[in-house]
């Protein structure tokens, strides 16, 4: 069985795996450059990348939705890499530590804990990132959470 961390571990090699194809399939000989952003048109004629100029997507008005490639450009592969290696700092900050506790009563009680939540592992902040892919086979129910 896959823990939520091995399951978050592989989302985000798959996303740093994806952002960085797109990255170099539009950046050329330039794909070293990996700060390069995806910018909308001004002219409305679709999204490229900034400073290098090359065509990420083509499409006049009407055929590319101003709202859809605005989209295209807030995520692109600089940002998604940016916010893969920030998700793999916050995961590593939720690690599960092994206690054991007695209260008054006599009550023995063990299990993992997030060490920085001080909650049952996995934490609601490890489920939170998971929530995303819930539709994944991997994906396990008990690590649903309550968006509302
Ligand atoms: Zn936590």
């Amino acid at each position: 069985m896959t823990d939520i961390v091995e399951f978050l571990t592989a989302r985000l090699a798959h996303d740093q795996a994806e952002a960085e194809a797109a990255r170099d399939a539009h950046m050329g000989y330039y794909a070293t450059e990996g700060d390069a952003q995806w910018c909308v048109s001004d002219m409305g004629e679709g999204v490229h990348t900034e400073p290098h100029g090359a065509v990420v997507v083509v499409g006049s008005h009407g055929h590319l939705n101003d709202s859809v490639a605005h989209h295209i450009a807030r995520h692109d592969p600089a940002r998604v890499l940016a916010e893969v290696k920030a998700k793999r700092a916050i995961v590593a900050l939720h690690m599960p530590e092994f206690v054991e506790t007695i209260n008054p009563d006599g009550d023995e009680r063990s299990g993992d804990v997030c060490t920085l939540c001080d909650e049952a592992w996995p934490c609601d902040t490890l489920k939170l990132f998971a929530a995303p892919d819930y539709q994944h086979p991997h994906y396990q129910q008990a690590w649903s959470v309550n968006l509302t």
